[in-house]
């Protein structure tokens, strides 16, 4: 395909696809002539606590949903592939992954840039996309492609919701009916924070504040972090404005799950709830 001189377009994930991986499919498909996309579950990225030997899989149900989407080429390779020896040199972030996810994640960013780089070396891209729903990785991997040089164009493309707002994820299959009523909390905090963003509220201190209540109200929602920050330093905020990004990680029941908006520039699925 290089020789032929097509574009090369490329998704990374780690399978159990929904709709929100489908969708950067799409996005790839507008970018590029050829779309590979990897399904590769990362032990690396995942602490000794967290949920490597659970993470859904279903190899089966993802090729034939690739397939139908349009992807080329799905590159599905086993731990021994990836890495078959002792490893010598990892990509580790110097900024950026002291904070938010990398709090209660250590270690995680350095197993995502990685794999990543490892995936960009092996498929070599022209450009790949990836999703805003995990932001601080977005934000990393842009970091990582700028530093180094890498040649591969990264799009990031906006976090796909279910109807009712809840962020599409391959974890959602945790969450009993109540669990899942409960993280609805999500999406309608950070709707509401959007809108009063919009009515004129310029506190980042206040929204912050509003958003960690509504999270906590009724109980059974147990917040990680939730933080007002600049988009791209990812440093807390004391005014809003347009590039101010409000993002959290929070547990119901077992399940961990991630969601941001980025004030003046919110998901159409998270519009709809303004
Ligand atoms: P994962 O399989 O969870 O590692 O995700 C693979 C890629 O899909 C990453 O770039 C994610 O940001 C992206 N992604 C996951 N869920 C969503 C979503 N609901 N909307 C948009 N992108 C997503």
């Amino acid at each position: 395909m290089r020789r032929a001189g097509r574009r090369i377009g490329f998704v990374p994930t780690m399978g159990y696809l929904h709709e929100g991986h489908l969708r950067l499919v799409d996005r790839c498909r507008e970018l590029a002539d050829w779309v590979a996309l990897s399904i590769y579950v990362n032990p690396l990225q995942f602490g000794p606590s967290e949920d490597l030997e659970r993470y859904p899989r279903d190899l089966e149900r993802d090729m034939t949903a690739a397939r139908e989407r349009g992807v080329d080429l799905i590159f599905a390779p086993d731990d021994r592939e990836l890495y078959p020896g002792a490893r010598t040199v990892v990509v580790t972030p110097r900024r950026l992954a002291d904070r938010l996810c990398g709090l209660s994640r250590p270690g995680h960013f350095e197993g995502v840039l990685t794999v990543v780089a490892k995936l960009f070396a092996i498929v070599q891209p022209d450009v790949a996309v990836f999703g805003q729903k995990d932001y601080q990785q977005a934000l990393l991997i842009r970091k990582m492609v700028a530093d180094l040089d890498l040649p591969v164009r990264i799009e990031v493309a906006p976090t796909v919701r279910d109807p009712d707002g809840l962020a599409m994820s391959s974890r959602n299959g945790y969450l009993s009916s109540e669990e899942r009523e409960r993280a609805l909390r999500i999406s309608r905090a950070l709707a509401d924070a959007v809108r009063d963003y919009r009515a004129g509220a310029q506190d980042a201190g206040a929204l912050r504040a509003g958003v960690l209540g509504k999270l906590e109200a009724g109980g059974g929602v147990d917040v990680e972090y939730v933080e007002v920050v600049s988009a791209e330093e990812l440093e807390p905020v004391e005014r809003l404005g347009d590039d101010t990004l409000v993002v959290m990680a929070v547990r119901v029941g077992a399940t961990r799950l991630i969601d941001n908006a980025l004030l003046g520039s919110p998901d159409p699925g998270l519009e709809s709830l303004v």
